[in-house]
């Protein structure tokens, strides 16, 4: 299996939930950076040195909620993937996120084996989805090129 790490956005207003989680996704070597509400969340992602493949997103927070940052996510960087994270009471929520292009929901407490899987599963998508955008970008320029040296 492949043990690569992935970097992670993990978003809750639940500090020391968010702080638990964080630690032990580091102790199995990812990358996590952490946000506390949907405008933080934004923010982390402005940052232009710093990479993410998969944002972990409660649903249920005060001000900007999951699904409004799910949609600014997607707006302005759709490659990256984005597993929702409910409780019982948002799972209605969680489906109108997965509706609008989730990858997926985990319900809180978290099961941390399923949250591994879940981001392995999400950074995969991630990583097939740049390599159709690089074989498409190389097709475009070959086909550019190409039509250059038939004049
Ligand atoms: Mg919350």
């Amino acid at each position: 299996m492949t043990k690569l790490p992935i970097d992670i956005l993990l978003v809750d207003d639940e500090k020391d939930f968010v702080e638990m989680l964080a630690l032990r996704l580091q102790e199995e070597g990812h990358h996590v950076r952490t946000a506390f509400s949907g405008q933080e969340a934004l923010q982390a992602l402005a940052d232009e040195s710093e990479n993410t493949d998969v944002v972990v997103l409660d649903i249920k927070m005060p001000g900007m909620d999951g699904i409004e940052t799910l949609q600014a996510i997607q707006n302005k960087y759709p490659i990256i993937e984005v597993i929702l994270l409910t409780g019982h009471g948002t799972i209605d929520t969680a489906v109108q996120g997965l509706k609008s292009g989730a990858f997926d929901y985990l319900l809180k407490p978290a099961d941390f084996p399923e949250l591994i899987a879940k981001l392995e599963a999400a950074r995969k998508r991630k990583y097939e989805q740049e390599e159709r955008i690089r074989l498409a970008e190389a097709k475009a320029i070959e086909r550019r090129s190409g039509g250059l040296f038939m004049d």
